[in-house]
């Protein structure tokens, strides 16, 4: 058996072991990708991108501009009540003010995702080896073993570390033992991909949905003229029923009418597919130096498009620490806090698909008509229009209660453990530079800041905090500073804001903050004592 080296092996080039990968590499740390496929997948189960992962794509370096310019956006959702005999528009929700340069995210097929992050891997040199299956992986302590057979036997692959990105059937999930506890929701859905015109929309393209007795059915544009139908039906009373064209025709026609014109009914499909939901989470997502990502730790419904963004969310979030561990630059209990931050994440959306999943049955009749009732007066608030769009999008995503983020640091709205905010500034030439750019996954950030009361504020707070920082830290820190005040020289990196809007919303005056990798806020000094941070810092492991 061949042997071969390398800092980590990740087992799965689906989206989330591509993702982990880049992260990875763009850090210094080798890794190699080994998928049991032949060739990369050219269907496509995720469809929604949400703006959080276009950030991440961004601060990685790619080209996100590439996957959005052709994509339809994703503006709005309309629900529909089918009674039966005729459907009635109960609430057309508008999914504006995402607080992202993406706004709320695109549509894009999941075999898009992956041909662009293999092209980027391919741009970076990374080793992405198709038609390698995983058969075992051994943790030996300081090291782990992977047994990956190929077309030329079975190999060893020694690393660091190794992480299963490799779905929900996991094998590394299996080999480590770990239960994946949680149900199987016994209805099917089916799937069809087909061409279709609702003609009146004005491009906006709002996902349809029609809650009708039968089941819920939903409409999601694909590409201009291509939408994907799901719709839920009664589990199968035989084993052997596959989906066919026919099928969906039926469902269309008695849930349907009256949302799509008889004569703009499709005549066929360009894919067809089924599928059962599970919920279900990974008792641990890590045993020693073994880890799991994406939907190999936790599978749930794919209502509101979640499955694959968290798992990037995952890679981002695992991929700066391991980095920093395996350099000897933080210590290793640093990698407990990826399940300690990620798992709560996964939990709030498993519980919110499921009960959006539930609420869509509308079982029993009585519950239907309270949902009918209450949706609309719900969706049409824009309170809680503004709390969906951040929540859908994975803005509002927040690590505030976990162990990294310093309790009670906050500046404004902003608090220790949430995403650093999407605020314009200008640079010295006077060029718009939205911040959120500026994040990069290779570099912490030290951004100070002030406002005219606090002239020099700025510097001499993130002066403080760099100096607090562990001298290997500060290697990995680049500092800027964010002024309201006229165009004064700081000493350092300077962004400019000429309406002070930004400023304000980091609560004025002066003070600092450390933003992590993935760009979330790890602590926050305002007109306070940067040391605390520092103190914070090696509590937390670094
Ligand atoms: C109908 C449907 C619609 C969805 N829509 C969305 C959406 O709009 N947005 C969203 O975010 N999510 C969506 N999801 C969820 C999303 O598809 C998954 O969460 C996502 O694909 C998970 O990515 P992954 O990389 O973790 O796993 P996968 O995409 O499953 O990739 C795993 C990879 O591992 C490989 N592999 C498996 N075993 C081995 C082995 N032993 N050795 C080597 N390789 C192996 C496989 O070949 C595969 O390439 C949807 C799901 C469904 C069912």
């Amino acid at each position: 058996m061949d042997a071969s080296d390398t800092d980590v092996v990740i087992v799965g080039a689906g989206p989330v072991g591509l993702s982990l990968a880049l992260a990875l590499d763009v850090r210094g740390t080798r890794v190699r990708v080994v998928d049991s496929n032949a060739a990369p997948a050219s269907t496509s189960r995720t469809l929604v991108m949400w703006a959080r992962t276009l950030e991440h794509f961004d601060a990685l370096g790619l080209d996100t501009s590439r996957l959005t310019k052709d994509a339809i956006g994703v503006h709005g959702a309309r629900v529909f009540s089918h009674d039966g005999t005729s459907a009635r528009e109960l609430v057309d929700v508008p999914f504006d003010g995402a607080e992202s340069a993406h706004g709320m995210g695109v549509f894009v097929p999941q075999s898009v995702t992956e041909q662009f992050l293999l092209e980027a891997c391919a741009t970076r040199g990374i080793e992405v080896m198709h038609g390698r299956t995983l058969k075992s992986s051994f943790d030996r302590g300081d090291s782990t073993e992977s047994v990956v057979s190929g077309a030329h036997g079975d190999e060893i692959m020694r690393a660091s570390y190794t992480i299963g990105c490799d779905g929900a059937r996991s094998t590394v999930r299996h080999g480590m033992g770990v239960q994946f506890e949680g149900e199987t929701i016994d209805d099917r859905f089916v799937l069809a991909d087909v061409l279709l015109d609702f003609g009146d929309d004005g491009g906006r393209e709002a996902i349809r949905v029609i809650w009708h007795p039968d089941g819920v059915v939903a409409f999601l544009p694909v590409t201009r003229g291509v939408w994907r139908i799901i719709a839920r039906t009664a589990p199968p009373t035989t084993d052997a029923r596959e989906v066919s064209f026919s099928e969906i025709l039926e469902i269309l026609q008695r849930r349907a009418n009256g949302v799509i014109p008889a004569s703009a009914l499709p005549t066929s499909a360009l894919w067809l597919s089924e599928f059962h939901v599970n919920e279900r989470v990974a008792s641990t997502f890590h045993e020693g130096r073994i880890f799991l990502a994406g939907d190999a730790a936790h599978i749930h419904s794919p209502v509101g498009g979640q499955g694959m963004n968290a798992g990037i969310a995952d890679a981002m979030n695992l991929a700066w620490k391991l980095d920093l561990v395996r350099q000897g630059m933080a210590d290793a209990a640093l990698l407990e806090s990826y399940e300690s931050e990620r798992r709560p994440a996964i939990d709030r959306i498993i519980r919110a698909t499921g009960f959006a999943l539930r609420a869509a049955t509308g079982r029993p009749k009585i519950l239907a008509k309270i949902r009918n009732a209450i949706v609309p007066v719900l969706l049409s608030s824009t309170h809680v229009q503004s709390r969906l769009v951040a929540g859908l999008s994975q803005l509002s995503l927040s690590y505030a209660k976990g162990p990294l983020a310093r309790k009670g640091g906050r500046a404004g709205k902003v608090r220790a453990g949430s995403r650093f905010p999407n605020l314009i500034a200008t640079d010295d030439a006077g060029t718009v530079r939205p911040l959120q750019r500026e994040l990069t996954y290779t570099r912490f950030l030290a951004l100070g800041w002030e406002d005219a009361t606090s002239p020099g504020g700025a510097f001499s707070a993130t002066q403080s905090l760099l100096t607090a920082l562990p001298e290997r830290l500060r290697a990995q820190t680049r500092s800027a500073l964010l002024t309201s005040c006229p165009r004064i020289a700081g000493g350092m990196e300077m962004f400019f804001d000429a309406s002070g809007a930004a400023v304000r919303a980091l609560g004025g005056g002066s003070g600092s903050m450390l933003v992590r990798p993935d760009g979330y806020i790890a602590a926050v000094a305002q007109n306070g004592d940067p040391h605390d941070i520092a103190r914070f810092l090696r509590a937390a492991s670094f």
